[in-house]
């Protein structure tokens, strides 16, 4: 990416959209819509001054929600081009508040409040499309319990707490004890303000809250509203302290998850759903269980699979390494049930389909291997480029030629074109590219000129 970032024959358009194309190969007409930023791109050093003293926290996505973000912010840190960007939806000047710390923080003076979007009309020789994919919503599975259970998370999530830059710097902290932990502080910051409170009407009262209270429930306040007063705060005071000391005795007890169970073919192999293999996920599923022993070798994972397809060269290798090195067990089965255990561990409910039983065994945390879905907006653009969408929602191709849609000059590479790893996707780009120099030399070239 940083290749591409820095090569003098490539234009990067970075959040921008496609809206409109017309023509036909070696002669597109291409309107593109540049995003406006509110932070000029030539200018912006990529410092992060402005977010350090933003205000406005908002949840953030590339963290899967599992950490904030401020509302001037860049996707990720090492993004192509390295610049900042205001989200209008939650920024305070957008949404008619005083503020502008970020401008009066930026030394580099790149914040720009009137920015307006830009349309550009593009000639284009040649289209590579390279829109990706969503990953299915196991919502859509309501026997994973996806949202009620904390600790089942998917495995994009999990991708992200394994990462030293994710949302528990690489810990695999569970989800319900962050919210615990989370909740712990906010209720010490509430009871220093209680406490600060009680102080003021010990001061006033000459007597300790304990002692006042004990007074109050045998006589009452006497019709005295300062004592009502007094009354109340303290009563908030022993819930909050209540709630308090039972977080904290549950969180002595936190420990990070070491017993994984992954859940493969979530919502793919699945005629509900998608009737096709998502190809990478059973390769994922092992390298997170991999990666999860590599950070703490007491770290035990099941990975739970109809089969397991390590379908490439030293992929079988692959996982039969997890399983002698990495306390990898591969379970054949499909898990029926999650439900709700102790200590909000996860309890699957599956049939081994070898001793073919049905067994209940709880986890510390569950992974779902949810299937690699066409993203939401291939139909728009199906029509802004003219093209046709296959029975799976990607791109139609032929077997003749795999990388050319179905209409001249317009080519699909990665998973718009299919579900395939990494390697593949940058296999299949490299082609795709080869097909596009072809389709602009030769005689579609001679229209342009
Ligand atoms: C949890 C998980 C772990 C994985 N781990 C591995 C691994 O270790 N190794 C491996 O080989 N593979 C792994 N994969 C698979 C890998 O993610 C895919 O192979 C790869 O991302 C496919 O690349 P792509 O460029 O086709 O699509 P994407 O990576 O999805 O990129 C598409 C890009 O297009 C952008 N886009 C979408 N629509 C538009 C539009 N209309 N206009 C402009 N831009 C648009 C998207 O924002 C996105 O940036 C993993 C997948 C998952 C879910
Ligand atoms: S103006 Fe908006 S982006 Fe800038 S600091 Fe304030 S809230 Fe954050
Ligand atoms: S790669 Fe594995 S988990 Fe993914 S759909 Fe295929 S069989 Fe299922």
């Amino acid at each position: 990416m940083l290749d591409v970032g820095r090569h003098p024959n490539v234009e990067l358009l970075a959040y921008s959209e496609v809206e409109e194309v017309s023509g036909s190969v070696g002669c597109f007409k291409v309107k593109v819509r540049k995003k406006a930023r509110y932070v000029d791109a030539d200018k912006c050093t990529g410092c992060g001054a402005c977010t350090e003293k933003c205000p406005t926290d908002v949840l953030d996505l590339y963290n899967e929600k599992h950490s904030t973000r401020k509302a001037i912010y860049s996707w990720f840190a090492q993004g192509i081009p390295s610049t900042h960007a205001i989200d209008t939806d939650h920024c305070r000047v957008f949404n008619g508040k005083k503020c502008g710390i970020c401008q009066k923080k930026c030394e580099a003076n790149a914040i720009d409040f009137e920015q307006k979007d830009e349309v550009l009309n593009l000639d284009i020789g040649a289209i590579i499309t390279a829109v990706g994919y969503d990953v299915f919503d196991p919502v859509k599975i309501p026997e994973y319990r996806y949202r009620d259970l904390p600790n089942v998370v998917t495995a994009i999530e999990f991708e992200r707490f394994l990462s030293a830059s994710g949302p528990t710097h690489g810990h695999m902290d569970r989800p319900s004890d962050i919210t615990v932990t989370k909740r712990i502080k906010e209720l010490e910051k509430q009871e220093t303000r209680s406490l600060r409170t009680l102080a003021r009407f010990e001061d006033k009262n000459g007597k300790s809250s304990v002692d006042f209270f004990k007074e109050y429930e045998a006589k009452g306040s006497g019709g005295d509203d300062n004592l009502e007063q007094w009354a109340a705060k303290y009563k908030d005071h022993l819930a909050l302290d209540k709630e308090l000391t039972a977080l904290k005795e549950r969180a002595a007890n936190f420990t990070t998850a070491k017993k994984l169970a992954f859940i493969q073919c979530v919502g793919s192999r699945d005629l509900r759903f998608y009737p096709f293999c998502s190809g990478f996920c059973c390769m994922h599923s092992i390298k997170e269980a991999i990666i999860a022993h590599e950070h703490d070798t007491e770290t035990t994972s099941t990975i739970f699979g109809m089969d397991i397809r390590a379908v490439g060269k030293g992929f079988d290798e692959y996982k039969v390494r997890g399983n002698n090195n990495s306390n990898i067990t591969y379970k054949r089965s499909r898990v029926a049930e999650i439900v709700g255990g102790p200590n909000d561990n996860p309890v699957l409910v599956y049939e081994d389909t070898q001793e073919q039983v049905v067994k209940r065994e709880e986890f510390d945390m569950v992974v779902l291997a949810t299937a690699c879905a066409p993203t939401a907006g291939m139909h728009d653009l199906s029509e802004i480029l003219g093209i046709e969408i296959n029975r799976f929602g990607f791109f139609t191709t032929s077997r003749e030629k795999p990388l050319d849609t179905s209409k001249e000059g317009i080519f699909v590479c990665g998973c718009a074109h299919s579900p395939m790893d990494i390697p593949e996707s940058v296999a299949q780009a490299s082609s795709a590219a080869s097909r596009a120099v072809q389709a602009v030399t030769h005689e579609n070239l001679l229209k342009v000129s």
